[in-house]
């Protein structure tokens, strides 16, 4: 019997992520639907005074951020849910390295094992950095020119 890439995730516990993947994606599902819904009953209920009509674009911008994050989110989701059937699922897209059941458990969409994930969000925050402290840079240079 030849061993699984990602055999440090056992039979159960590949069922166990995809049973919580499943449940994510039926969640996001249900939310979709109730947002839909809802949307759909408050616009049929016709006339509203201004203040409420504001309100409500509050709230509809608050939705489509709240949307957009959870359409990325499923989007996440299916393709972890075809990665799953391959032995690529619970490896470190960076190095290779299996990604802990706990790790995975906790969040069924991990792709980096927690040492590339924390080097990662380093590197993140130091480009972050450097972008901010260049325009910052440029800003000085301009104002200074004015005065
Ligand atoms: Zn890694």
């Amino acid at each position: 019997m030849s061993v699984r890439l990602n055999s440090h995730l056992s039979d159960k516990q590949l069922h166990a992520l995809k049973d919580k993947l499943l449940a994510e994606a039926e969640r996001i599902r249900t939310n979709f639907q109730l947002k839909k819904n809802e949307y759909e009953n408050s616009s049929a209920t016709g006339a509203k005074d201004e203040v409420d009509s504001a309100n409500d674009n509050i709230l509809l911008a608050a939705d489509m951020r709240f949307s957009n994050r959870e359409s990325l989110y499923y989007k996440k989701i299916t393709k972890t849910l075809s990665k799953i059937e391959t032995e690529q699922y619970g490896m470190c897209d960076e190095c290779g390295d299996p990604i802990t059941y706990t790790r995975l458990i906790a969040r069924p969409t991990s792709e980096m094992c927690i040492l590339c994930k924390e080097e990662s969000e380093r590197e993140e925050s130091q480009n972050f950095f450097e972008r901010r402290s260049k325009s910052l840079g440029r800003e000085m240079s301009v104002s200074a020119g004015t005065h």
